[in-house]
C-alpha cells in the first residue's frame, strides 16, 4: 500500500453526518418519517431553518465580501464582531483580561487549534463521559489519547470529584486540556448552574500546573431567550489564575445557522497579554498550514449580523423565537417521557436529549421500523429536538418506549 499502516487504520465510524444523510433520504421519500438525527435547526414543518436576517445580510454583500480571500485570523472587524456577540453586555467584564480572537472553520476549527497547539503526542485530553464523540477523532488524529470524567454525580449535578480525579492524574503533562461543553451539552442537554461555575473556578484555581480550559460554547445561544444569563455565567471565568488559559470555541454553525459555510472562532483569555498573544501567533500559524483562511462569506455575514444594528435586532428577534420553539419541543418531550415512563439522562435545555440503553445501535436500527431515525453514543440514543416538530416531540417518547419494551433494549 502507498498509504502508511498508521493511516490505513483511519476510517470514520458512527459518523453523524452520514447517518443524517440516510435519514434525510428516508424523510424525503416518506413525510411520516421522524428525522431526529442531526444538530441543525428545523422549523415546525421540518424544513431546514434559515434566519431571515442571514438571508437579508447576504443580499447586501458584494462579490468581494463573499468570495475573496480573508485574512488568516479573520481581520480586526471580525474580532470586534465576535467579541461583541459572544460576550454581549458582559464584554467589559471579560475585557479585564487580555483577549485574542481567530476565525476558524466552525467550532471544530477552534477545537482543532487547541488540541494541536496545547497537546503533545501521547498526551491525554480530559473529556466528559457522555460526549460529542468527534472530540476523540480530534485527539486520535493528533496521536493523543483521552480520559473521561463522569458528567453527573449521585445528585445528577456536575461531577467535580471526577474532573478533579482526571486533573490529578495528569499533573505530569506539561499542559492539560479540559473540555467542558456548556450550556446545552451535546448529547445530554445538561447545563452547569451559576454556583457550579463558581465551584469550577475554585477547583481549577487550586492547581498550579498549566491547564487549558476549552469551553465548547457551540449551543450557548439556545440556552435562554435571555442571552445575558449565560454571558454573565461565563464571565465568572475571568477569575481564573494565570496558569489557566481559557479558550472559547464559538460555532457560527449553531448560532447563525451557517453550518455548511464552516465559520466560527477561537477566543483566548488569560491574565497575561503575552500568553494570549502567543496563542494567537500559534493559532494563525496552524490555520495557515491547515485551512489557510476561513470562509470570507461567513466572516462578512457575521460582521453584518452583529455590527449592523438593523440586522442584529432582526436576528435577535428570530433567535428568541427559535429558542422558545426549541424549549417547547423539549417540554413536550419531557412531559410525554414522564407519562410513558421513558428514562432520560439529566436534561435542562438544548438541541438534544439522551435515552440510556444497553444496546444503542440495536435500538437505533430497530427504530427504523417505526420510521424514526436517531443517532447513538456509547450508552444512549440521542434525539435531536432541534430537528423535529412539537408534534413529533409529542409522539416520539411513546414510540421509543414501546420499541424498547418489544426488543428488550
Ligand atoms: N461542539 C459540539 C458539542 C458540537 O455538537 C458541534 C457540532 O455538532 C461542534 C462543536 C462543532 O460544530 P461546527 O464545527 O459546525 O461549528
Amino acid at each position: 500500500m502507498i498509504i502508511s499502516e498508521k493511516k490505513q487504520s483511519k476510517k470514520l465510524s458512527n459518523n453523524i453526518l452520514s447517518l443524517a444523510q440516510a435519514a434525510k433520504k428516508a424523510k424525503d421519500a416518506n413525510s411520516k418519517v421522524i428525522n431526529a438525527t442531526i444538530g441543525m435547526l428545523a422549523d415546525e414543518d421540518n424544513f431546514f431553518y434559515t434566519f431571515k436576517a442571514v438571508k437579508a445580510a447576504m443580499n447586501d454583500l458584494d462579490d468581494y465580501r463573499k468570495f475573496s480571500y480573508s485574512d488568516t485570523d479573520g481581520g480586526k472587524r471580525y474580532s470586534q464582531a465576535i467579541l461583541q456577540w459572544v460576550f454581549g453586555d458582559s464584554l467589559n467584564d471579560f475585557s479585564k483580561n487580555p483577549l485574542e480572537v481567530i476565525a476558524t472553520p466552525g467550532g471544530s476549527g477552534a477545537i482543532g487549534v487547541v488540541f494541536s497547539n496545547y497537546m503533545q503526542k501521547g498526551d491525554k485530553v480530559i473529556l466528559p463521559k457522555n460526549m460529542w464523540e468527534t472530540y476523540i477523532t480530534f485527539a486520535k488524529e493528533r496521536e493523543c489519547d483521552y480520559l473521561t470524567y463522569d458528567l453527573f454525580n449521585e445528585s445528577d449535578r456536575f461531577n467535580f470529584d471526577s474532573v478533579k480525579d482526571c486533573l490529578d492524574s495528569l499533573k505530569h503533562q506539561d499542559t492539560t486540556v479540559l473540555v467542558i461543553n456548556d450550556p446545552c451539552q451535546n448529547p445530554t442537554g445538561f447545563c452547569l448552574s451559576d454556583s457550579e461555575y463558581d465551584k469550577l473556578v475554585e477547583l481549577l484555581n487550586g492547581y498550579s500546573n498549566n491547564i487549558v480550559l476549552l469551553m465548547d460554547m457551540a449551543y450557548f445561544d439556545f440556552y435562554s431567550a435571555n442571552g445575558a444569563l449565560i454571558r454573565k455565567r461565563y464571565a465568572k471565568l475571568v477569575n481564573l489564575n494565570r496558569n489557566i488559559l481559557t479558550v472559547f470555541a464559538f460555532s457560527g454553525s449553531k448560532t447563525f445557522g451557517l453550518y455548511g459555510l464552516r465559520i466560527g472562532a477561537a477566543i483566548a483569555m488569560n491574565k497575561e497579554g503575552k500568553e494570549v498573544e502567543l496563542f494567537k501567533n500559534a493559532a494563525e500559524y496552524f490555520a495557515r498550514s491547515y485551512w489557510s483562511s476561513s470562509s470570507t462569506l461567513g466572516i462578512n455575514l457575521i460582521e453584518e449580523l452583529v455590527l449592523n444594528e438593523e440586522y442584529q435586532k432582526m436576528f435577535k428577534d428570530e433567535l428568541r423565537v427559535m429558542s422558545s420553539t426549541l424549549e417547547q419541543r423539549a417540554q413536550v418531550f419531557l412531559e410525554e417521557s414522564e407519562k410513558c415512563g421513558l428514562t432520560l439522562l439529566p436534561f435542562e435545555r438544548g438541541f438534544f436529549v439522551c435515552v440510556p440503553t444497553h444496546d444503542p445501535v440495536g435500538l437505533m436500527n430497530a427504530l427504523h421500523e417505526d420510521d424514526c431515525y436517531v443517532v447513538v453514543t456509547k450508552t444512549c440514543i440521542r434525539i435531536a429536538l432541534c430537528a423535529i416538530s412539537i408534534e413529533e416531540a409529542r409522539k416520539l417518547p411513546q414510540i421509543i418506549k414501546r420499541r424498547m419494551e418489544k426488543g428488550v433494549f
